[in-house]
């Protein structure tokens, strides 16, 4: 008999009721014993639904982040919030959030101002989590109680239990040390919190654990190789089995490794790591479970379930039952339930597969495996037949699409004249000042916004309602700038919904789902849209916006796009053809509207790539082929523009070192990047004029509600000029202001403004 079980279900809900709970909460509009039982509803309902599997994974739940999660189990606080006397979740959501010192000074040291922790992807993700800190002298201790309790809830929910944890070596892995000291070093401080960890566990009747240690698909150095052995031999004699669960791909030469740790059982991503699963079937001891991840916990697309029998089959006859099938990953990357999508067109929803219709993939998997195909013939036919309605359909194939893209030529990438001399063109006919002042693009999406597309949707407000709607949005937005004393404008994207999803409405071979949430981090979602086929433009996108933005104002308005890779990077993509056809296909789209904007004369174009790094594979020998088309796309779209138009481009979220020389071949004239909570580490990379081009630093961290003073962005400021020539700085935040409040975007723009002029003075 094949085992079933589940890696982490989404937790956000299937309406993102944790969403709306979190941020009530963090609007004092609600209590925290209300956002405490939604919590526990959500749970509950979850593991309702996962009854069918032999195991289901408890500690998957996250009010904010599970790595965060795990720093507070493992009693690994940062320091400056350590002297907290308040609740435990509300210290929690400081460190996630930071805060402001509103709280005055006589409660600096107790619950004044924090710094919020740093943010980074989860692996190839869409994901970010909290990085934890560490230092020399950080100390370990146990807190179990969030788990204890959820374990006890799962229970009463009548499902099988298995608590899962992050592993202590990608725990290690996934931090930072804030004094530059070796992190590894704490490892033998860290392991017995995690047997004692595995004791309660233990002692509360738990059989099984899983605990992942996805940093096993990574490159890793020998000494964090040796890591593992020394981490598993410690908690070897521990009363809970292990399952060890890797994922996002290949083991590669950690595989062998990883069969010989002594835990109970592996789990291995087969959708990406396939080709390992027999090496690995032969290499575990005969005692061990071997848990393949065959559903695909990444995309929305349905399980080719009689190829995936084809392979499991001979699988499940040599290992027994031994064999455990599971999704590749946690289904936290996918939306929960397709039965939401009552609007998707028929014939593409009856390609699809959401975190529920995954987990009932499984089951009919393991109901052939078990009991014969012929007990779950009708559910494989079904499977069968949407497999072969998709590969046929004229809706997923454009033959002209597919032409143009075999005519790209090198040619439509190159600008026709070097930075320098497009410089200067540029400088004369938009005038800036030094520190050129700007903003990322969007502005705060009011209550009023959302409640005008709301009803827009609902067909309440028709297209002459909302485009008026929409435009006082966007005169607000362009006073508000020009009474801050902005350079360079944006018209606010209040008509985007998000900024990937507003591009994809607009294209063909793409589709949306009403409830197909991904959560990004903390209690922000997205929605990717779905790209199912080959995409064209039908008619320009943002040209009338912008043109009415510029018509407010004579500072130069930036039209603002989102660039083919981000686009790409942020959907549900195909797996029928490669990411990088895809990506091309995007990129002539995306480029004709770069020439739109262009002849409706605007003189300043941004294409937002922000997700560029995202793409990038887990291992380093696999960058090399990735940046190659990502960044020939981005050149496709944006370099077919005349000397004098000023191509912006920008990235958050992004380490630029390894990837610097790429990012100077998009040949962007200016790129605005995510700084502020990294001190302007960043801007290391572009020291020592590896970046030719304009750059502009963020100066403040806009996912804090935390007010930059002036002072501090000119201490920023002065640490980038330590790095880049002042002619080639700007001055912006680190991102788009949408998630915030007005009342918090002005007296921060106000003071980066004030900033900049103190900088022009002073030079
Ligand atoms: N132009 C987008 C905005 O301001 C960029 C967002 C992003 O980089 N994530 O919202
Ligand atoms: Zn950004």
């Amino acid at each position: 008999m094949v085992t079933t079980h589940n890696l982490g279900f989404p937790r956000i809900g299937a309406k993102r009721e944790l969403k709306f709970a979190l941020e009530n909460y963090w609007k004092a509009q609600s209590s925290r014993d209300a956002l405490q039982a939604l919590g526990a509803q959500l749970r509950r309902r979850h593991w309702e639904s996962q009854r069918g599997l032999d195991l289901a994974p408890v500690g998957d739940f996250a009010f904010y982040d599970q790595v965060l999660d795990m720093s507070f189990t493992l009693g690994n606080l940062p320091e400056r919030v350590q002297g907290f006397h308040g609740d435990v979740l509300d210290n929690y959501f400081r460190v996630a959030r930071g805060r402001s010192s509103q709280g005055g000074e006589d409660h600096a040291a107790c619950c004044g101002g924090v710094a919020a922790g740093e943010m980074t992807k989860w692996f190839d993700t869409n994901y970010h989590y909290i990085v934890p800190e560490f230092t020399a002298s950080t100390g370990f201790s146990l807190d179990p109680s969030r788990l204890v309790a959820q374990l006890a809830e799962a229970r009463a929910a009548g499902v099988t239990a298995k608590p899962m944890i992050i592993g202590p070596v990608t725990y290690l892995w996934l931090g930072k040390a804030k004094d530059d000291s070796d992190r590894l070093a704490l490892l033998p401080k860290l392991l017995p919190v995690y047997g004692a960890l595995l004791d309660t566990f233990a002692s509360q009747g738990v059989e099984w654990v899983q605990i992942d240690e996805p940093a096993l698909v990574t490159e890793l150095p020998p000494a964090w190789q040796q890591a593992f052995v020394t981490a598993y031999e410690a908690l070897e004699t521990r009363r809970v089995k292990l399952l060890l669960a890797t994922y996002f791909g290949q083991l590669q030469n950690n595989l062998s490794l990883a069969c010989k740790l002594p835990v109970d059982g592996l789990h291995i991503d087969a959708i990406n790591a396939r080709d390992e699963v027999a090496q690995a079937a032969r290499e575990l001891p005969a005692d061990r479970v071997l848990s393949v991840g065959v559903i695909n916990g990444r995309n929305i697309w349905k399980t080719d379930l009689t190829a995936a029998l084809e392979w499991l089959e001979p699988l499940a006859r040599t290992l027994g039952s031994r064999l455990w099938i599971a999704p590749s990953c946690s289904l936290l990357h996918v939306p929960v339930d397709l039965e939401s999508e009552q609007k998707l067109d028929p014939e593409i929803r009856s390609w699809l597969a959401f975190a529920l219709q995954k987990l009932d993939e499984l089951k009919v998997l393991a109901g052939a495996l078990n009991q014969g195909r012929a007990s779950v013939a009708d559910a494989l036919a079904a499977s069968a037949a949407a497999i072969q309605s998709r590969r046929a359909s004229p809706r997923v194939n454009n033959p002209a699409v597919k032409a143009a893209v075999e005519k790209i030529d090198a040619s439509l990438g190159k600008r026709a004249s070097i930075y320098g001399q497009r410089a200067s063109k540029q400088s004369s006919i938009l005038n800036l000042p030094a520190y050129p002042t700007t903003t990322i693009g969007s502005f705060p999406q009011t209550a009023d916004i959302r409640h005008a597309r709301s009803e827009y949707k609902a067909g309440k407000l028709d297209d002459a309602g909302y485009r008026a709607a929409m435009r006082r949005e966007i005169e607000r937005s362009v006073r508000e700038q020009e009474a801050l004393g902005l350079d360079v404008l944006v018209h606010g994207e209040a008509e985007r919904n998000d900024m990937v999803e507003y591009f994809g409405e607009q294209l063909d071979g793409y589709t949306f789902s009403q409830f197909g949430w991904v959560q990004s981090y903390g209690s922000r979602c997205v929605k990717p849209p779905i790209l199912f086929g080959d995409i064209s433009r039908p008619k320009a996108m943002t040209v009338e916006w912008i043109t009415y933005a510029q018509s407010l104002t004579n500072k130069p308005m930036k039209g603002m796009l989102t660039g083919p890779v981000t686009i790409l990077n942020w959907s549900f993509v195909r797996d029928d053809q490669p990411r990088s056809v895809s990506c091309y296909q995007l990129a002539l789209a995306i480029r004709d509207e770069v020439l739109d904007l262009e002849k409706a004369g605007v003189r300043v174009i941004q294409i937002d790539e922000a997700a560029l790094r995202e793409g990038l594979p887990l291992r380093r020998a696999q960058w090399n082929e990735y940046l190659q088309w990502a960044v020939e796309s981005f050149r496709i779209t944006a370099n077919g523009v005349r000397d004098e138009t000023q191509i912006h481009t920008h990235m958050c979220y992004s380490e630029f070192n390894d990837i610097i020389a790429s990012i100077a071949d998009m040949d962007a004239d200016v790129i605005t990047i995510e700084t502020s909570r990294s001190d302007m580490e960043l801007l290391d990379a572009f020291d020592n004029f590896k970046y030719p081009n304009e750059i502009g630093p963020g100066v403040y961290d806009i996912h804090s509600p935390n007010i930059p003073t002036q002072d501090h962005i000119v201490q920023l400021m002065k640490k980038a000029g330590e790095r880049i020539p002042a002619e080639r700085l700007w001055v912006n935040p680190d991102c788009g202001l949408k998630t915030r409040q007005w009342e918090e975007v002005i007296p921060a723009l106000t003071n980066m403004v004030a900033a900049a002029k103190t900088l022009r003075n002073r030079a």
